[in-house]
């Protein structure tokens, strides 16, 4: 069983944090097992790119598995969702971020906030899908409806689903095969 932990960063609100929590698992060909953290952590400003107004999403990443070291023995991942924009050098914007190695992805709601509440929560679904997907081992996949293909655009986003293609379920099952 993989056990993740779905952290609200920032101005996140933890009920986002318990409705991804409650419905990403259903996603998954693998057994896994998420639980909400109530507790909203606040982001280091040394993380903050003033010039720019964004985080860097790898100093996050690594300020975010620092905080939650104790919670992650045993191979525990930990996904947060940060009220934000954010970037890594050599792009102007990322969605969301994975560092497999550290077992700790995040997800950027900055541009995925909307008016309809119901799409927003679905944005950030596909996201935390997506990134969960990067820390079980997961590359990008070339179809476009695969929650794994790569969003350079809001409209990717919209455009792609929730799901993992055919081809995505298997190598996560082969990845994962005690899960
Ligand atoms: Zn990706
Ligand atoms: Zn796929």
């Amino acid at each position: 069983m993989i056990e993740l932990i779905v952290q609200p960063v920032g101005r996140t609100r933890p009920e986002d944090a318990v409705f991804v929590g409650s419905e990403i698992a259903k996603h998954f060909p693998v057994r896994l097992s998420a639980v909400p953290s109530m507790w909203p952590l606040q982001p280091p400003a040394s993380a903050y790119d003033w010039s720019r107004m964004q985080y860097r999403a790898d100093e996050v990443n690594a300020w975010l598995h620092r905080n939650l070291e104790p919670l992650l023995k045993g191979g525990r991942l930990a996904l947060g969702l940060v009220g934000a924009d954010a970037y890594v050098p050599g792009l102007n914007f990322v969605f969301g971020l994975a560092d497999p190695n550290l077992g700790v992805a995040t997800v950027y709601t900055a541009r995925l906030e909307t008016e309809d509440h119901g799409k927003y929560l679905g944005r950030l679904l596909k996201e935390s899908v997506h990134e969960v997907g990067h820390l079980l081992g997961l590359g990008h996949c070339s179809n476009r409806s695969c929650v794994m293909s790569f969003s350079n655009s809001l409209e990717d986003v919209d455009l792609k689903s929730a799901y993992f293609c055919d081809d995505c379920k298997l190598k996560l099952r082969s990845l994962h095969p005690s899960d």
